[in-house]
C-alpha cells in the first residue's frame, strides 16, 4: 500500500492509459453519516477488480468517487442525535442549524470510509470526489429537473401514496419497496346491514373483511365487483345451545367465509348491487352523501369475502372509485398519523393503534361478524421503520409512466449480471411502473427549484444564475439549500403576484441517479460537456441487489428521461452479506464482522480472493472466519508456497532467465503446463470480460492445483538438479499467474512482483499493476496434452481412492493395477509410469482384458439420460437392459461406445454400473473410469514396502533435525531383526534417496517407537 502511495502507481495505471479507449466506471455513492461495514467491502471489491482488469487490457478507466449527502436518513440520524420526536422539534430549532448538523453529520465517518477503501485496496479517486450536496452538484440536478419540467413531465398531484407519519412525508415506490415487514393485524368481517330495497327486507347485511379496521372510520362506500355472482345466504349457527340466524351477502366463489348451516336464497350479479344503501357500522365523523354500494373491476374475490369497504383517503383504488361516483373525501386523520382530536373514541390515538378500541367497538355495536389474527407483510417507512399510511396529499411527480417504452427499450439493451434481474426482478418493476412521487416534505435535500405565485403561475429554474436574474439580485455565492433559497422571492412575469418557492425537497435518490451529469456540475461548469460526453454512458456499474429499485432504477430512468439514454450498459448485482450461519449481520444479534477487523485477521487479498472467487457472486454470501480460512489455504496458500519453493530452487542454482531453453527444447511435463498456462489466459481473460469473477476464480485455483501439486511435484527431481528448462518454466507460469490473480488480489501480487519478478528481470514493470494483461500464445495450447494430463490425475485420484479403501499403506508397493478409461490406449508411457508411480504399483494393464476376472459388474438403466432420449420407452430399455449379460454389455460399451440394446443404440452413460470387486481386489469408478488394484502381497512387495518404510523415517529425521536439503549425511540404523536382511539388500537404493555417504546396521540401538520399530543416528558427513 505505502509502496502504491509512494510510486502514485494507481495514478500512473491510469495515465499511461490515457490514449486508451475510456472504460467508464459509476461510483454509486454511499453516505458517510455511518460507518463501514462488510457489504460494503463486498461491492468495493467488485468495483475494483473489473477496472484494473480493463487498464491491464489498455483502457483509460478514471475512478471518481462520489458521497450521497441528502436526505431522510441523514436527518433521522440527526434528529436522533439531537434527541427530536418529530418535525416541530426541528422547526423550533431552526431549519439552518439543522441542516448544518446534517452537512456536519455526512462527513463524519469519511475517514473510515477512506481507511478501509485504502486498507483494502479499492483504487478510487478520493481527492476529485463528487457530494451530492455541493451548490454545483445542486445546480446540475437543477437543470436536469428543469429539463423534465419543460417536458411537462414533472407535476404536483393530488394523490394517494404512501406516507411515513413520523417523517411527516410521502415516500416513493422504489423506497415503499424496500420496506415490508411482516406484521399481525386485526382482521375482521364486519356486518354493514342493508337499508334499502328487497335485500333490506330480507333483513339482509353486506359482510364486508378488512385488515385495517382504523379505515372503517372514515368509510364512505363498498364496491363489488360488476362481473362477479353474489350470493344472499341464510346462515344458522348453534352456539352452545342457542340457535341464531341472520342474512348475509358475500361473493359465491367466498361462501366459505360463512361459518354454520348456509342456505342460498338468491344470487345476485355484482352490477344488480349497484348503489344499495346500508348502515354505516361506525358513524364517529360525518360524511355525507354516502355510504352505498358502488362497482369496481379491481375487487377480487381471491380473500375476504368479495365486498371491499371503501376509504377514499386512504387507498389509491378507493380514492379512483369513489371520485368517479362524486362521493367525498374525508380525511379524519392528521399529518402525523393520529385521529383528529375532535373523532369520538379514537381522537388522538395513532392510527395503527386506534384498531384494538375500534373491533372493541364494533363487538359491542353487534356488527363484528368474526375477528382474527392476520400475518402478513405491511409497508414500513426504510429508514425509520414506522408504519406506513396510504394517505392523500399533494405530491410532485415525474410521469415515468409516459417513459415506461422508453425505460423498457433501454432495459432490453442492458447487460444484466446474472441476466434473469432483466426479464424478472427489474423487469417486472419497470412494466409495472408508477410516476415517481419526487417531493419530500423535509429540510435536508436538494430543494425542488420551482417557485409559483398565487395564480399557480409557475417557473423551474437550472442554476442559480438564473434565479439571480428573475429576483434581480447576484445570487451565485447562495447556498442552494433551504431555509436559504426560500427566502428568495420574485415578482410573477404573467400577473406581477410574488413568486415563492414550492417548499418540498427531493427524493435523495434523485441526486444519486443523476451522478452521470451532475458529478461534472453539467452544462454549467466549464469542462463539463466535454468530461460528460467522453464518460457517458457507464461501461459498468455495480452494487447489491436492492438497488435494482433504488440506484440502478433511479440511473436509468433520469438518464433516459433527460438523455433519451440509459446511463449504464452492463450491471453487476451483488447478492447480500450474511453471517457464517446465513443470517442477516445486525448489531441486534451481535454478528457483525467488522470490515477493517476481518482484513487485519486474514489480510485484505484473503477477503478480496473469498467475495471474488468463492461462490457466485450474485447468491446470498455466508462470511465467516472458517469459510475465508478454508479458500486462502486451498489457494492462495499454495501459490505462495510454489513462489517461494520457485525462489528456494532458483538461488540455490544461480538460475538466470537469459539461459532458459526454448520452448521446443523442453520436455513433455514443460509443454504440458505451459500449455494449461496459455489455456488459462484465454480463460481467465473471457471470465474478466464478462463479470464472472467466479469463473476466473476457479480456472486460476485449478491452475495453481495443477502447477503446484502435478507440475511442481512431478519435477521435482529436475528443481534439485537445477534443471533450467524447470526453473525456467516455473518462472514463466510465476509471472504470467502473477499478471491474472493482480486484479484480484493486488497486495500479494504486487509483493510477488517486487521480490520475485523484478530481481530476476531488470525489464519487468515497476509495478504488476502497471502490466498489460497476458495475451495467450494459442500456438503452445495442446488440448490433446492437457486431457491427458488430466486423465492421468483422474486415475490416479482414483487409484488413491482404492488404496484409502484397501487400507493397504501408499509406500507398500503392488504388483498390479487394472486401468479402464476412455483415451487410455493411447496414453503416453511417460504418463503411465507417472501413474504407476504415484500409485505405487509395478505393472499397468488395460482393464478390458481382465473384467470379467475381478469384478462382479450388474447394470441398470440410466433414466435421466435414456428418458431424455427415448421419453417413455424408457421402462421397456430399462426391462430389455435387466435381462441381457451386464459384463457382456459394459466390454462392449468400453470398446466401441455405442452398442444396440434390442432396437435402442445406447451408450455407456446411459448405464449405471456398480462393480463389485471379488477377492483380492479393489476397485474405484468415476464416471466411466476405474482403477482396480490387485492386492496380493508377495514377499518381494513386502519387503520393498518395508524399505520405502525406512526411506521416509530417514526423511523425516532429517527434516526434523534441521538438515539442509544438499546435506550428506551418515546413518546408522536399527530395525525389527525380520526386516534388517530387506533392508541390508537396499541399501544402496536407500543411500541414494536419502543422501546417505554411510549406511550401516547397529543391532546396539535401542528399537524405535513405530511398526518396523525403526531406530536411526543421523550425523552430517
Ligand atoms: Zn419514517
Ligand atoms: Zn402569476
Amino acid at each position: 500500500m505505502d509502496f502504491w502511495r509512494e510510486h502514485a502507481i494507481f495514478e500512473a495505471s491510469t495515465t499511461a492509459r490515457q490514449n486508451g479507449q475510456p472504460w467508464t466506471f459509476y461510483e454509486g455513492p454511499p453516505t458517510a453519516n455511518g460507518m463501514p461495514g462488510t457489504h460494503h467491502i463486498e461491492a468495493r471489491v467488485f468495483k475494483d477488480v473489473f477496472p484494473r482488469y480493463q487498464t491491464m487490457k489498455g483502457k483509460y478507466v478514471t475512478r471518481k468517487a462520489g458521497w450521497d449527502c441528502h436526505g431522510l436518513p441523514v436527518e433521522i440520524a440527526v434528529e436522533k442525535e439531537l434527541g427530536f420526536s418529530g418535525k416541530g422539534d426541528i422547526e423550533k430549532y431552526g431549519i439552518a442549524a439543522f441542516n448544518d448538523k446534517c452537512r456536519d453529520s455526512v462527513t463524519r465517518h469519511v475517514d473510515a470510509f477512506t481507511t478501509m477503501t485504502n486498507r483494502m485496496g479499492f483504487w478510487v479517486d478520493f481527492d476529485q470526489a463528487y457530494w451530492t450536496m455541493a451548490p454545483e452538484y445542486v445546480e446540475s440536478v437543477w437543470w436536469s429537473l428543469k429539463e423534465i419540467w419543460k417536458k411537462g413531465l414533472l407535476v404536483q398531484d393530488h394523490r394517494v401514496a404512501p406516507y411515513c407519519p413520523r417523517c411527516g412525508t410521502g415516500l416513493s415506490d422504489h423506497e415503499l419497496a424496500q420496506g415490508y415487514e411482516i406484521v399481525t393485524d386485526p382482521s375482521v368481517y364486519v356486518r354493514f346491514p342493508v337499508t334499502s330495497g328487497e335485500l333490506a327486507e330480507l333483513g339482509a347485511a353486506l359482510l364486508v373483511w378488512t385488515t385495517t379496521p382504523w379505515t372503517l372510520v372514515s368509510n364512505t362506500a363498498i364496491a363489488v365487483n360488476p362481473e362477479v355472482d353474489y350470493v344472499v345466504a341464510e346462515v344458522t349457527l348453534e352456539d352452545k345451545g342457542e340457535v341464531s340466524r341472520e342474512v348475509l351477502v358475500v361473493a359465491e366463489p367466498l361462501i366459505s367465509s360463512l361459518s354454520g348451516e348456509v342456505k342460498i336464497l338468491k344470487t345476485i350479479k355484482g352490477k344488480d348491487l349497484e348503489r344499495v344503501t346500508y348502515k354505516r357500522p361506525l358513524d364517529l365523523i360525518d360524511i355525507p352523501d354516502a355510504h352505498f354500494v358502488v362497482l369496481a373491476n379491481y375487487v377480487t374475490t381471491e380473500d375476504g369475502t368479495g365486498l371491499v369497504h371503501q376509504s377514499p383517503a386512504f387507498g389509491a383504488d378507493d380514492l379512483a372509485v369513489c371520485r368517479a361516483y362524486g362521493l367525498p373525501v374525508v380525511n379524519p386523520i392528521a399529518p402525523n398519523g393520529t385521529f383528529l382530536s375532535e373523532v369520538p373514541l379514537v381522537g388522538g390515538l395513532f392510527f395503527k393503534d386506534a384498531d384494538k378500541t375500534l373491533v372493541k367497538e364494533l363487538k359491542s355495536r353487534g356488527v363484528l361478524y368474526k375477528h382474527q389474527p392476520y400475518e402478513h407483510p405491511y409497508p414500513h417507512c426504510w429508514r425509520c421503520h414506522t408504519a406506513l399510511i396510504y394517505y392523500a396529499q399533494p405530491s410532485w411527480y415525474i410521469r415515468t409512466t409516459s417513459i415506461k417504452d422508453e425505460l423498457i427499450r433501454e432495459n432490453n439493451q442492458t447487460n444484466w449480471h446474472p441476466e434473469t434481474i432483466k426479464t424478472g426482478r427489474y423487469g417486472d418493476w419497470l412494466n409495472n411502473n408508477i410516476d415517481w412521487a419526487l417531493s419530500r416534505n423535509r429540510y435536508w435535500g436538494t430543494p425542488l427549484p420551482i417557485w409559483r405565485c398565487e395564480e399557480k403561475h409557475e417557473v423551474c429554474v437550472d442554476s442559480l444564475k438564473e434565479l439571480g436574474a428573475l429576483a434581480g439580485k447576484e445570487l451565485s455565492n447562495l447556498d442552494p439549500h433551504r431555509p436559504f433559497v426560500d427566502d428568495i422571492t420574485f415578482p410573477c412575469a404573467t400577473c406581477a403576484k410574488e413568486m415563492v418557492r414550492v417548499p418540498e425537497v427531493i427524493d435523495c435518490w434523485y441526486d444519486s441517479g443523476a451522478m452521470p451529469f451532475a458529478q461534472w456540475g453539467y452544462p454549467h461548469k466549464p469542462g463539463s460537456v466535454e468530461k460528460f460526453k467522453a464518460a457517458y454512458p457507464a461501461d459498468f456499474i455495480c452494487e447489491a441487489i436492492d438497488q435494482t429499485r433504488g440506484w440502478f432504477y433511479t440511473l436509468m430512468t433520469i438518464g433516459t428521461l433527460v438523455f433519451d439514454k440509459s446511463s449504464y450498459k452492463s450491471v453487476l448485482c451483488l447478492g447480500h452479506i450474511l453471517d457464517k450461519d446465513g443470517r442477516k449481520m445486525s448489531k441486534h444479534l451481535g454478528n457483525v464482522i467488522e470490515p477493517i477487523s476481518l482484513m487485519d485477521q486474514h489480510g485484505a487479498d484473503a477477503v478480496r480472493w473469498y467475495m471474488l472467487a468463492a461462490g457466485s457472486p450474485w447468491s446470498a454470501r455466508r462470511v465467516g472466519h472458517d469459510a475465508i480460512s478454508d479458500v486462502v489455504r486451498k489457494t492462495l496458500l499454495t501459490y505462495w508456497n510454489t513462489i517461494s519453493f520457485h525462489t528456494l530452487y532458483a538461488q540455490s542454482s544461480n538460475f538466470d532467465i537469459s539461459q532458459i531453453p526454448a520452448v521446443k527444447d523442453r520436455s513433455m511435463m514443460d509443454h504440458w503446463i505451459l500449455s494449461e498456462l496459455n489455456s488459462l489466459i484465454a480463460e481467465v481473460d473471457l471470465a474478466y470480460s464478462e463479470f464472472d469473477s467466479q469463473g476466473a476464480g476457479k480456472a486460476l485455483a485449478r491452475f495453481i492445483d495443477d502447477l503446484s501439486n502435478w507440475y511442481v511435484r512431478r519435477s521435482r527431481r529436475r528443481f534439485w538438479d537445477g534443471d533450467l528448462a524447470a526453473l525456467g518454466t516455473l518462472h514463466e507460469c510465476l509471472v504470467t499467474l502473477t499478471q491474472l490473480l493482480s486484479p484480484m488480489v493486488p497486495f500479494i501480487t504486487e509483493h510477488v512482483w517486487q521480490e520475485v519478478v523484478k530481481p530476476a528481470d531488470a525489464s519487468a514493470a515497476d509495478s504488476v499493476h502497471l502490466t498489460d494483461f497476458p495475451i495467450a500464445d494459442m500456438s503452445q495450447i495442446d488440448l490433446e496434452l492437457n486431457a491427458q494430463v488430466a486423465m492421468t490425475r483422474r486415475v490416479v485420484e482414483l487409484g488413491r481412492a482404492a488404496r484409502a479403501e484397501s487400507a493397504i499403506k501408499i509406500r507398500q508397493p503392488l504388483q498390479r493395477a487394472l486401468i479402464s478409461a476412455p483415451g487410455w490406449a493411447k496414453l503416453p508411457s511417460d504418463m503411465r509410469e507417472q501413474i504407476a508411480d504415484e500409485l505405487n504399483v509395478i505393472d499397468l494393464a488395460d482393464i478390458a482384458d481382465a473384467d470379467g476376472d475381478l469384478v462382479n459388474i450388474s447394470v441398470k438403466a440410466n433414466f435421466k439420460s435414456l428418458g431424455a432420449k427415448y421419453g417413455k420407452e424408457v421402462q421397456d430399455i430399462s426391462k430389455a437392459i435387466a435381462a441381457i449379460d451386464a459384463t457382456a454389455l459394459v466390454k462392449t460399451l468400453r470398446t466401441t461406445g455405442t452398442t444396440k440394446v434390442a432396437t435402442w443404440e445406447i451408450e455407456l452413460g446411459d448405464l449405471v454400473i456398480t462393480e463389485v470387486p471379488k477377492s483380492g481386489w479393489m476397485v474405484a469408478s468415476h464416471e466411466g473410469e476405474s482403477v482396480a488394484l490387485d492386492l496380493a502381497l508377495s514377499q518381494t512387495l513386502i519387503d520393498a514396502g518395508n524399505v520405502r518404510e525406512v526411506i521416509r523415517y530417514i526423511q523425516e529425521r532429517r527434516k526434523g533435525d534441521g538438515f539442509e536439503i544438499s546435506d550428506r549425511i551418515k546413518v546408522r540404523w536399527n530395525t525389527d531383526a525380520a526386516i534388517v536382511s530387506a533392508i541390508e539388500q537396499s541399501a544402496s537404493h536407500i543411500s541414494d534417496e536419502v543422501l546417505a555417504l554411510e549406511f550401516t546396521h547397529d543391532q546396539s540401538l535401542p528399537a524405535g517407537d513405530n511398526e518396523l520399530q525403526i531406530s536411526a543416528v543421523i550425523v552430517k558427513a
